[in-house]
């Protein structure tokens, strides 16, 4: 059988990739704005980085985790011997937890400093089923603000992302942003025991998973995906009711930041997001219509304990990621997909084998000059290179013949009209470069 690319993940051919490239483009062009800057972390990391980042108890790291081992440490298992901590490597399922741990490392964000603002794009992976919409190996866009517990740091990480989906190209109307908050360790653990009694007063009509949850960490029973637990978790306690003074002021004045600055949003108070180190504020974003079940397109929210996690000074942040492929599906579903191809501007057409030299020198000279430049290296005929320039869309064909090249001038043709001009080659630069929008 011939080689395939593995289950759940996609090869990003030319017009995908270059979506993508401009997603983070758009990403860099937004973010700046809000004084984020570029921050690559590794794709692998330590196991435990994830672990103590991301939580045992949450699916990410309990069921989907890609594990790495080098060629030594598979024989070292193989033999039965235990790997140390930094032979226990793993594929990153997100990227937060490997930017925490870079923060503690290089101690980016003394105590008193200003808060560090950090964005990224790259592959993440999860051995999840694949499906529409949810791949092993994907792409994020995500940014992090550590350092800043105030709730403008939290509008402001809200109004970006909004922002950031607008300058891609997804309509406001299309999107739905959800917020709530998960309290803190003040007021979590009495609602987390709340959640727990009413899972085990319910069990005969939630599924084994959520039964079993309420043991571990019973706030993941939201996530269920069960039609029929959610239905019954719809009477659960509610921690908007629960939350301890400072967490609801907090969450109040998120809220009223984000009005002020005329974005809506939806209260969801059984939002509770796939990974447990969420403290406050928790947000997420969702399409309308057109992705089915994987219909959220972002989401993130306040994680104030994290720093601490990877023995950091406590150090309070917030950040969110964006799934590309998802945000393409969303834009395809709602039209707003552009059709990018990079087509030549100028296609260099000869008449006979004595030209190629001649046009070989002028393809460079227009490159060089900033203007995308494709001609034929396949020794075809005149129509076959005419049929070439229209099959890659070329705006301009030059042209040229033996009176051409004898008086030192080109043809110029624009493809679209079939109008034709003859120019001295000394002006063909100038002249493209008027002609081109
Ligand atoms: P999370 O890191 O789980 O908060 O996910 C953030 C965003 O990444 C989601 O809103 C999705 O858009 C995207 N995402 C998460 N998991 C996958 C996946 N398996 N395949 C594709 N996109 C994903």
């Amino acid at each position: 059988m011939n080689l395939q690319a593995p289950r759940g993940t996609t090869d990003l051919l030319p017009e995908q990739a270059l979506a993508f490239n401009v997603l983070e483009q758009t990403a860099l062009d937004v973010f700046s704005r809000y004084g984020y800057a570029l921050i690559e972390v590794p794709t692998f990391e330590q196991l435990d980085v994830f672990v103590r980042g991301i939580g045992q108890s949450t699916d990410v790291i309990g069921k989907e985790m890609f594990f790495v081992y080098s060629m030594h440490a598979a024989e070292k298992l193989a033999a039965g011997e235990t790997l140390k901590a930094d032979e226990r490597l793993a594929l990153r399922p997100e990227a937060t937890a490997g930017v925490a741990r870079a923060v503690v490392e290089h101690n980016l964000v003394p105590p008193g400093a200003a808060p560090a603002k950090f964005w990224y794009a790259g592959s993440m992976f999860r051995h999840e089923r694949p499906q529409k919409g949810r791949l092993r190996e994907f792409h994020q866009i995500g940014a992090e603000c550590i350092g800043a517990a105030e709730p403008t740091a939290d509008a402001e990480v809200i109004i970006m992302l909004m922002r950031f989906f607008e300058a891609v190209g997804i309509p406001r109307q299309a999107m739905r942003l959800l917020v709530n908050s998960m309290g803190d360790e003040q007021c979590r653990p009495a609602y987390r025991e709340k959640v727990r009694e009413f899972i085990v007063a319910h069990s005969e009509q939630l599924c084994a998973d959520c039964v079993r949850r309420a043991g571990t960490n019973p706030l993941r029973a939201f996530d269920c995906k069960n039609l029929s637990c959610q239905q019954v978790l719809v009477d659960a306690p509610k921690l908007r009711d629960e939350l301890c003074d400072d967490c609801r002021q907090h969450y109040q004045q998120v809220k009223d930041y984000l009005t002020a600055a005329g974005l809506s949003f939806e209260e969801a108070p059984r939002l509770v997001r796939g990974l447990d180190y969420y403290t406050r504020t928790v947000f997420e974003v969702q399409v309308v219509n057109g992705l089915g079940s994987q219909n959220a397109i972002g989401g993130g929210g306040r994680y104030d304990r994290l720093i601490e996690e990877f023995g950091g000074k406590p150090t309070p942040g917030l950040g969110f990621a964006v799934g590309m492929e998802r945000i393409q599906l969303a834009l395809e579903a709602n039209g707003c997909a552009n059709r990018m191809q990079l087509s030549p501007q100028v296609f260099i057409v000869v008449v006979g084998a004595e030209q190629v030299s001649a046009a070989f020198d002028l393809a460079l000279r227009l490159r060089d000059a900033n203007i995308r430049c494709e001609l034929d290296h396949q020794a075809r005929s005149l129509k076959s290179q005419f049929k070439l320039a229209n099959k890659l869309d070329a705006q301009l064909c030059v042209i040229i013949g033996p009176e051409e090249l004898a008086q030192d001038e080109v043809k110029l043709r624009m493809m679209e009209t079939g109008d034709e001009q003859t120019v001295a080659s000394a002006t063909l630069t100038e002249t493209i470069r008027k002609i081109l929008p």
